[in-house]
């Protein structure tokens, strides 16, 4: 019994140290004292005894650095020098791209919320603010989607010197070259307004606001370069474009097969060292109007005229379009989203060395640029376009559920459709929270490519499903094209987010937890610098410390994995009380149990996991999932928490851990080495899958949230172009809901009265006159209801065109060239005459 006594306590002190993550020394102490006291009150004679301090000696060994080093460790270095797969330069690029934040912590099993807490909330200058409330408001007050997008396929004349005038393509330009020099998250805030009224100036403004020549120059090139181009950027006297990708490499933008041969030519009369270029580019923004082109291209001097080498790699290089031999002009067709973009190609196009980013030094050097400078940009432009998109989906999408009346109710009321709403509601929540405190870190300096990367894909995903969601809430009204239509332009850009800088397949599968997995654990990028080190004595000794301090790790993140899954996290410290404690809570235990699922994936799979996609995939959703319940904690936080928006938040937080969850046993499902999926199953789920997604009750919750005019409804749709004005419908929706609080108790006196029967007529038109003539509605109520009426039937109505309006080519043109092609296959030719499919 006395023995059975001590062993509980050697094993609740050991797997408190481990839990509390003690490092060794101190652990090795602890357990050496409890060890003395049960030795001396057990007289020393138990067999126990014995075995525990076989135990506690091997333990102790450890502490002595040169034994372990000599003799284990030098062991284990030489199995990983021979294991690790060689790392290609562009790999090691992408690897060490950008710094750790907030997923360092999320990756280390036991974050440290002070540093995500103590981040000042969003903040933009006084300035920045005057930007967003003056010249953004304007411009979305100009913007009119139908004539951009169906009329006229392009940005109106007036709109574009507007654009000019107020700076709109350089705010990340410094004051200093004449651009505004925003913070991120003013660009992101400036971009999400403009998004939710126009995806095609959005998009035109990204573009020049992201990766592309100004944000280049800005941190490669030289004062000469910066000089010669930052200030007509800044005054769009200069229209830059990004050329990376080409026919045969899209995704694989490695794979490019521009080149660019170092030889002798004539440039400006004079004989000099240059490059001759050879492009063909496709899908590239603003090409068709550009006066100079970023160009990415792989550089080789194969007569060494500038050095020995004679591949480079990729290069990076302004172009001026005005060159002899560039190609532009032509367009693509974006899916109805017609902001400029098309190809490019050049022939034998002849620079000067010095049009290399950054000059000749940086021959090679391009990849690197791309890389950290999407390692921030990633995580503004798209995800800012896809929330600004998503808020407008929403705000809109609730007062019409408010106002559509379907069996007597308005159809938000169904919990069918609270459903949807609840999840609209949630997810434009979430995107919301993880683009300003995200942008919030970027001001302060961070350039985190893990979370971008996040934001990235998953404010493009759920902004898609927000979209589709929208739709099927508008029914028929979202699906008929017209002016009267502030949906479908929309739903038709989705697809745009989705596939541009990193498509959202790839960036699951490959980026998320490909990179994140060594970018942000605490020691994989260490360790693999210290078994390439080519002073093998010094890396022995970086290593040693490395390897134990890993294995401590781990043992760590399986005991805190387990009791926090046991206990259902409730006795883990975090900084909050209230109702958000418990998420805070559960962030910490799938945070120790993503730790450990990800070292023993890497363990046991290896470099193969690159490979195995959709195990990568899934530690990539269960990080993003903590990710983003951390970012709706933070932003609930920096909202001052207010009590009604808590719906929304539990509905968020509930759904992103559900699906980390599941994650973790689809993870588990799926991992080749059974033995160890048992072993992490049993760590990771010891009383099983125990957490649930969020309940009918609370979607109706959410819904009711969003289709009433509620503080909640104002804080989510900050920041939109929602002004009252005829040409903004989602202004005159959000009018109709409020109109309809004052209208509805009227509309209810009028059923009321037929109910028991005040009134005769069963027509509703006929009830409400009736309703007056017999003072149950005073006159000037009357009139409410009639004008409120009027005002649903206009925001319900949809457009009707007569054909020859529809039609982009007359059908007498159309059918002159069949006449002029006529077809060798005589059934076509029927099915043709006779206008049969
Ligand atoms: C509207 C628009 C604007 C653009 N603007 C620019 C621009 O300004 N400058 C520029 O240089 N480029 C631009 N692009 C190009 C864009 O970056 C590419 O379209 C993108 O990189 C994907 O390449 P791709 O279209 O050839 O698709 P592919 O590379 O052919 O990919 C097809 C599908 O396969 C998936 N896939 C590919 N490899 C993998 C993998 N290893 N694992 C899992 N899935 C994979 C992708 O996720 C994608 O879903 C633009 C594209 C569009 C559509």
């Amino acid at each position: 019994m006395e023995t059975l006594f001590w062993l509980i306590i050697i094993l609740g002190v050991s797997l408190t140290l481990a839990y509390k993550r003690v490092e060794l020394k101190t652990s090795t102490a602890a357990l050496g004292a409890i060890l003395v006291i049960y030795t001396i009150l057990s007289d020393g004679g138990t067999l126990w005894v014995v075995i525990l301090w076989v135990i506690f000696i091997s333990l102790a060994i450890l502490n002595v650095e040169s034994l372990r080093r000599e003799h284990i460790t030098i062991r284990v270095l030489e199995v990983f020098r021979n294991m690790l797969p060689s790392l290609s330069k562009t790999e090691r690029n992408a690897l060490e791209a950008g710094s750790v934040w907030w997923e360092g912590e999320l990756f280390s099993g036991m974050p440290n919320w002070q540093k995500l807490t103590e981040l000042p909330a969003p903040q933009l200058t006084k300035e920045e603010q005057a930007f967003l409330d003056g010249p953004t408001e304007k411009l979305c007050y100009l913007l009119d989607d139908w004539e951009i997008t169906h009329e006229l396929l392009k940005i109106p004349d007036n709109v574009w010197v507007f654009i000019k005038e107020n700076n709109f393509l350089s705010m990340i330009i410094p004051k200093e070259y004449g651009g505004l020099g925003f913070s991120p998250l003013a660009n992101s805030m400036v971009l999400t307004k403009i998004a939710s009224r126009n995806a095609t100036v959005a998009a035109t403004i990204g573009v020049p606001n992201s990766l592309g020549p100004a944000e280049l120059l800005l941190h490669y090139g030289t004062e000469e370069q910066k000089k010669r181009w930052l200030p007509g950027l800044a005054k769009t006297d200069e229209i830059p474009c990004f050329a990376l990708t080409s026919p045969r490499a899209g995704s694989d933008a490695t794979a490019i097969t521009d080149k660019g041969v170092v030889c002798r030519g004539k440039f400006g009369g004079k004989e000099i060292i240059g490059i001759c270029l050879i492009w063909d580019k496709r899908y590239i923004t603003l090409a068709p109007i550009a006066t100079v082109l970023g160009l990415a291209f792989k550089l080789y001097d194969p007569d060494h005229l500038i050095g020995n080498k004679t591949e480079y790699g990729i290069t990076a290089a302004l172009i001026p379009t005005s060159l002899r031999g560039v190609e532009i002009g032509r367009r693509h067709f974006p899916i109805n989203i017609p902001f400029q973009n098309g190809p490019t190609r050049g022939k034998n196009v002849f620079v000067p060395l010095d049009y290399i980013i950054g000059g000749p030094k940086m021959a090679g050097e391009g990849w690197r640029m791309l890389v950290e400078l999407l390692s921030v940009g990633r995580g503004i432009v798209l995800p800012s376009n896809a929330l600004g998109a998503a808020i407008a989906g929403v705000y809109a999408t609730g007062a019409y559920a408010r106002i559509r009346r379907q069996f007597n109710l308005p159809i938000g009321k169904f919990h069918g459709v609270g459903e949807v709403l609840a999840r609209m509601t949630g997810y434009t929540y979430i995107m919301t929270a993880a683009s300003r405190v995200t942008c919030t870190a970027l001001n302060a300096g961070e350039k985190p490519a893990v979370p971008t990367a996040i934001l990235k894909y998953h404010n493009t995903e759920m902004g898609r499903c927000v979209a589709n969601d929208a739709m099927d809430i508008h029914g028929g009204k979202g699906i008929m094209l017209g002016p009267k239509n502030y949906l479908a332009r929309n739903y038709e850009s989705v697809p745009i987010a989705i596939t541009v800088e990193g498509a959202n397949i790839l960036t699951r599968s490959l980026i998320i937890f490909g990179q994140g997995a060594t970018r942000c654990h605490p020691f994989v990028l260490e360790e693999i610098a210290a078994v390439t080190d080519k002073d093998r004595q010094s890396g022995l000794v970086k290593f040693d410390k490395l390897l134990f301090a890993h294995i401590g790790y781990a043992l760590s993140n399986a005991v805190r994995s387990f009791v926090m899954a046991y206990t259902h996290a409730r006795f883990t410290g975090v900084p909050k009380r209230g109702a958000t404690r418990r998420y805070y809570q559960h962030v910490n235990r799938y945070s120790a149990s993503f730790a450990l699922a990800s070292d023993v994936a890497m363990l046991t799979i290896g470099g193969d996991l690159k490979r195995k996609e959709l195990l990568s995939a899934r530690l990539g959703d269960i990080l993003s999932y903590l990710y983003l319940t951390s970012m709706v904690l933070k932003h609930y936080q920096d909202q001052g928490s207010p009590q009604d928006d808590l719906p929304i938040v539990e509905w968020s937080c509930r759904t992103l851990l559900y699906r980390a969850q599941e994650q973790f046993h689809g993870l588990l499902r799926n991992f080749p080495n059974r033995w160890f999926a048992r072993l992490l199953r049993f760590l990771i789920f010891p009383r099983g899958r125990t957490y649930f997604s969020p309940s009918d009750e609370l979607c109706q919750e959410v819904a009711e949230l969003i289709i009433n005019p509620t503080d909640t409804r104002t804080r989510l749709s900050y920041g939109i172009y929602k002004t009252i004005e005829p040409s903004n419908p989602i202004g005159l929706l959000q009018e109709a809901i409020e109109l309809a609080e004052k209208v509805e108790p009227l509309e209810r006196k009028v059923i009321e009265a037929y109910k028991v029967g005040q009134i005769d007529s069963s027509d509703a038109s006929d009830q409400i006159d009736e309703a007056e003539r017999r003072g149950i509605i005073t006159a000037e109520e009357t009139i409410q209801i009639r004008e409120f009426d009027q005002k649903i039937m206009n925001l319900i109505a949809v457009d009707d065109f007569s054909s020859e309006d529809l039609a982009r080519k007359t059908v007498r043109s159309a059918g002159k060239k069949i006449a002029k092609k006529p077809t060798k296959n005589p059934s076509a030719r029927k099915k043709r005459s006779t206008g049969k499919r």
